[in-house]
């Protein structure tokens, strides 16, 4: 036909992009495609992510959807993108369009993201209107989820609603050629949140609070997720000072330092130490510290390693820059930098809240009036058998998606574990597993599970049709579950989830053997799982070993003591008359409140049995003279893998076959805690025991995969739970299990403890539903 000559290629698409895609630059950065290839049309937000049409000759389109994909800005992350052809409309130019509110909900919101260097430039030079502000931003970097209120993503719906646009900054944000074009969150020093110094007047708060943190003073600092408290790192008298008011006992502090050459003064930085302090999502970091280290013994007491970030605020570095220009020479520019909470509360981010709850522990506080959504804490790493383990998934991370290899029959949500508690939801390929929500047993904490799952369902437009849950009937997250109104409910045994978790990640559905290395999880047969050997696949799972039954005299208290769990286990070891034996352990052992143990494990009475590797590791800890009680999850054991000499022979862990075919075989704890003891008997130091136990276990796994191999033919593992955050068994393990040809995999994405159980769980109910 005749019109189709004058323009022969000339086409319309529509483009329907799907990810994170809002809040991240995605439209101005179509809006410069569209004008590159001179296309007219629109694009526009909505629920859905991003919709454009474009109108030009076909060829260019091809390019235009090609550099959507290649040329996408830092922070987009594109899940699908699909294009559809239309009749003709004849535009005249390219426009933004207004965003559309749609009843399905399939867009993502962006993590917090550091601040970029290009705004780091403008508050570092005096000419910029945004000199020494705050609270810039723009779509390469800034808050997103934990100020967002609804979708779409659009600053009415965020907190950032309270502050209209002045002229400059609304300028900026109308044009499609500034950085800053539809950046929600933008803001200057005339129109946006203002900083709040509480101990007097001031007109530069950030130099106040650095003076008062130089002198030694505690400062609570309003940041991104909520509320830390603040101190210098080289001042012991301060940080014991923090602890005490604090009523942290033990626990290590997180340094915030003011760049990568503090961070070196410090700590030993490789690559992927690099990499990961340097990234969008700043975590706390895990490193090796340098004995030379100027950071006062209370930051970290007995630990080789400081947890290191860097500033991902503005107002972070503003303070930083601020503190290392004040501070004497010889003093070193990093601050404790540790969540504003009392001992085992979450983590304040109300300013009312805050101002009452942490009163009693800062002598001043450095606020400010844009409010916090979504309480979200700092998320940790560290660095094991050559990449990221994550300790606690949260700020930077959450809630970017988990992407599946296969979609989930139906919208999911989990419900997670019982401590460091992140639930999940799931529809298609994605799972949301949530910030770090927490220990459910405090009262805000369960508050804000509840209220956390329906601001995701929200957000990501999820209605669940199935709820999947741990089978501990303990757990506070398992009875919610229970009394949700949702149909269909499937229970995950523990140990399963840790290791449908692992799979999620590789994209795998088994069977592969999966080995469970963890504190403690609820055990069909009534006895507490720890230790296992799976042979699993996301569907079901069969255990086909396990480590050797401890005893746990009072339960749960076995674990916030486990001197109990070692006494115990010398009985079990030894008889009743162990205590007669000379070494350091017995010398110091309470009898009368061990002869009340006895009895109660001769009646049997509140003394579970568990084969967890968490409850091994503890009694081989207490026998070595590290503590008897854990004054944190898991600190005795921690305590271990920091003494460890790494070049020690294993101590025996053998394999002992059950009676019968079809029950499991055991790995045999108390023989290793026995060679433990001949070594105490012969002066062995503290520090070759400890390499010893984790050669022993490492050794001990090593076999159990081999017979899981020799039986059922499989050759890959997947490693998870929470005593594999101990880098040097998962280290040794991962070298013993891959010089022996076996597929390691290791869960980089999600944490190996509980924080990642949600992820597991949807995929065990996804795989039990489909
Ligand atoms: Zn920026
Ligand atoms: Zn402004």
């Amino acid at each position: 036909m005749k019109g189709e000559t004058a323009h022969p290629q000339q086409r319309r698409w529509r483009v329907s992009v799907h990810g994170i895609v809002q809040g991240v630059g995605f439209r101005p950065f179509v809006f410069g495609l569209a004008e590159r290839w001179h296309l007219t049309g629109f694009v526009r937000n909505d629920s859905n992510g991003v919709t454009i049409e474009v109108e030009g000759e076909e060829q260019a389109l091809q390019s235009f959807v090609h550099a959507l994909r290649t040329e996408a800005p830092p922070l987009a992350r594109i899940e699908q993108l699909r294009v559809e052809s239309l009749a003709l409309v004849g535009d005249k130019e390219f426009v933004i369009t207004a965003s559309q509110s749609q009843a399905q909900r399939r867009t993502l919101i962006a993590p917090d993201t550091a601040t970029c260097a290009d705004c780091l430039r403008e508050i570092t030079d005096p000419h910029d209107r945004r000199y020494r502000y705050a609270f810039t931003n723009c779509t390469n970097c800034g808050p997103r989820f934990t100020i967002v209120l609804d979708v779409p993503y659009d600053r009415i719906n965020t907190t950032m609603r309270d502050f209209p646009l002045c002229q400059q900054c609304q300028a900026e944000y109308n044009d499609p050629r500034d950085r800053r074009f539809h950046a929600q969150p933008t803001a200057c020093p005339a129109c946006g949140p203002r900083l709040k110094w509480s101990a007097g007047d001031t007109d530069d708060p950030i130099a106040a609070a650095a003076e008062a943190i130089a002198h030694g003073q505690i400062v609570a600092i309003k940041g991104l997720g909520g509320y830390h408290l603040a101190c210098a790192a080289d001042d012991e008298a301060a940080v014991s000072r923090l602890r005490q008011r604090k009523q942290r006992e033990a626990r290590p502090l997180a340094l915030m330092v003011r760049d990568e050459t503090v961070a070196e003064q410090l700590c030993q930085i490789d690559p992927i130490a690099h990499t990961l302090l340097t990234s969008p999502a700043r975590p706390i970091v895990l490193l090796t510290r340098r004995p030379t280290a100027p950071v006062a013994p209370s930051v970290a007491p007995g630990m080789q390693t400081l947890g290191v970030m860097l500033p991902y605020t503005p107002l972070h570095y503003l303070l930083l820059n601020e503190y290392a220009g004040i501070i004497a020479p010889g003093r070193v520019a990093a601050i404790v930098l540790t969540s504003g909470n009392l001992s085992d509360e979450p983590i304040a981010y109300e300013d009312n809240d805050a101002h009452t709850r942490l009163a009693p522990i800062a002598d001043s506080f450095l606020s400010h009036n844009r409010p916090i959504h979504i309480r979200c804490d700092d998320s940790v790493v560290r660095i094991a058998a050559g990449g990221p383990l994550i300790i606690r998934r949260s700020r930077g991370y959450a809630p970017a998606p988990i992407t599946l290899a296969t979609a989930l029959p139906c919208p999911i949500l989990a419900c997670g574990g019982h401590l460091k508690n992140t639930f999940a939801l799931g529809r298609g390929r994605e799972v949301f597993l949530s910030h770090h929500i927490g220990d459910l047993e405090n009262l805000p904490t369960l508050r804000s599970f509840h209220e956390g799952i329906v601001h995701f369902q929200r957000l990501f437009g999820i209605t669940p049709e199935v709820v999947a849950y741990d089978l501990h009937p303990g757990y506070l997250a398992t009875q919610a579950a229970l009394a949700m109104p949702i149909e269909r409910k499937i229970g995950v045994q523990h140990h399963h989830a840790h290791i449908a978790a692992v799979l999620a990640e590789y994209g795998l559905d088994g069977p592969v053997i999966g080995l469970a290395a963890d504190g403690s999880g609820y055990g069909p047969d009534g006895t507490v799982w720890g230790g296992e050997v799976l042979i699993a696949t996301c569907a079901t799972y069969r255990r086909v070993g396990h480590v050797r039954h401890l005893i746990l005299p009072g339960g749960e208290q076995a674990v916030r003591q486990p001197w109990r769990v070692a006494a115990a286990a010398l009985s079990q070891i030894y008889g009743s008359h162990f205590w007669q034996m000379d070494i350091p352990f017995t010398r110091q052992l309470d009898q009368t409140a061990w002869t009340v143990l006895a009895r109660m494990i001769e009646r049997g009475v509140n003394s579970p049995r568990t084969s967890s590797l968490g409850r091994l590791f503890d009694a081989a800890a207490v026998l070595v003279g590290l503590g008897q009680i854990a004054r944190y999850e898991g600190e005795l054991a921690i305590l271990l893998e920091q003494i460890a000499d790494w070049s020690q022979p294993p101590y025996p862990m053998p394999i002992e076959e059950s009676a019968t075919t079809d029950t499991p075989f055991t790995l045999d704890g108390l023989a290793m805690l026995s060679a433990l003891v001949d070594d105490l008997r012969q002066r062995v130091p503290p520090a070759a025991i400890a390499g010893r136990v984790h050669q022993g276990i490492a050794h001990g796994l090593w076999l159990a995969c081999r017979r899981a191999r020799d039986e059922y033919g499989l050759t890959t593992v997947a490693l998870s739970g929470g005593v594999f955050q101990n880098a040097f068994l998962l280290e040794l393990l991962t070298e013993l299990l891959g010089s022996d040809g076996f597929t390691v995999l290791i869960p980089r994405l999600a944490p190996p403890n509980d924080g990642g159980l949600a992820l597991g769980q949807i995929t065990v109910a996804g795989a039990c539903v489909g």
